[in-house]
């Protein structure tokens, strides 16, 4: 059995913003059992659950939010949540956008792990599917499948020096941690400079992106195929907008933001209409996801 977990006080990070290069704040507290995890913007005028039906742009970061108030960048913070298996809490957000802080979500999980990561006496809900599902987006894909644990498997085929890289990872808390959560933001030089240009990634540098000169990565590798490792870490937070925890074997080849999105809006939907999908609390044994993570070395 799987049990609800929040906060054991608040977190609580500031920085700039990559896109817009703004100062921003987020304050993250514990919340009860069953409240979910939800935002607040616009000084508390605006709050609304992490949910995938409140994503409103996919194309640089995952940007959520509703007609009045938005925030951008929110796949980092959410994937430390969802890695660390915090089911409750409330993101108090000053600014457009999260803090990008390094790049990763190390500085997100070890504070979430510092503020503590408490047990409530609640059962958690999770995300099952019957059947497989397959998503498309031109030359990427996302296939669903039935599992009692979280599995991702993800490969990506980027321009050098970047080239192929595969991961293969079951997750729960330790395995987040220690595989995932230090894996930066990447890049080319060539599209830094142009954004730049276009006044995009006004906040972006060394300090919290991996760049990519045409001949190697300008700052030292954490692992050797950090950046499939940072595709996983996007996925885990786009996927905490199902609101359930994922039982889910996933493969993808080359999949972003926005196939994200739609998947997850779809399973939702799926299981709102009974069609395949179910978010319930699990009672039966699923948290035997496996103890090791096998990275393609
Ligand atoms: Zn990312």
């Amino acid at each position: 059995m799987q049990v609800q977990r929040t906060l054991g006080a608040a977190a609580r990070f500031a920085g700039v913003g990559l896109h817009t290069g703004a100062d921003a704040r987020v304050c993250v507290e514990p919340q009860p059992a069953g409240a979910g995890r939800s935002f607040v913007l616009a000084g508390g005028d605006v709050t609304f659950p992490a949910h995938a039906e409140f994503v409103v742009d996919t194309k640089r970061a995952t940007v959520v939010g509703t007609r009045d108030a938005t925030v951008s960048t929110v796949e980092h913070l959410l994937s430390a949540l969802a890695g660390l298996g915090v089911d409750n809490a409330r993101i108090v957000c000053d600014g457009p956008e999260i803090p990008i802080l390094d790049g990763s979500a190390a500085e997100f999980a070890r504070a979430f792990v510092r503020a503590g990561l408490v047990t409530q006496g609640a059962t958690r809900d999770v995300l099952t599917v019957a059947r497989p599902f397959v998503f498309t987006d031109g030359d990427a894909m996302l296939v669903v499948a039935p599992s009692d644990a979280f599995r991702v498997r993800f490969a990506v085929d980027f321009a050098p020096p970047v080239g192929a890289q595969f991961i293969d990872t079951a997750l729960d808390g330790n395995d987040y941690f220690a595989e995932i959560a230090a894996a930066r933001t990447f890049g080319y030089l060539h599209e830094v400079e142009a954004l730049r240009a276009a006044g995009l990634a006004r906040g972006g540098s060394l300090e919290n992106a991996l760049v990519f000169a045409p001949e190697g990565p300008m700052t030292p590798l954490r692992w050797h195929n950090e950046v499939v490792r940072h595709k996983v870490l996007d996925l885990i937070g786009d996927f905490a907008l199902l609101g359930a925890w994922p039982a889910l074997d996933i493969v993808s080849v080359k999949s972003g933001h926005r196939l994200h999105a739609r998947a997850t809006a779809a399973l939702r939907a799926s299981a709102f209409a009974g069609d395949g999908a179910t978010i319930a609390p699990q009672t039966a044994r699923v948290g035997s996801a496996r103890a090791e993570t096998r990275a393609a070395r």
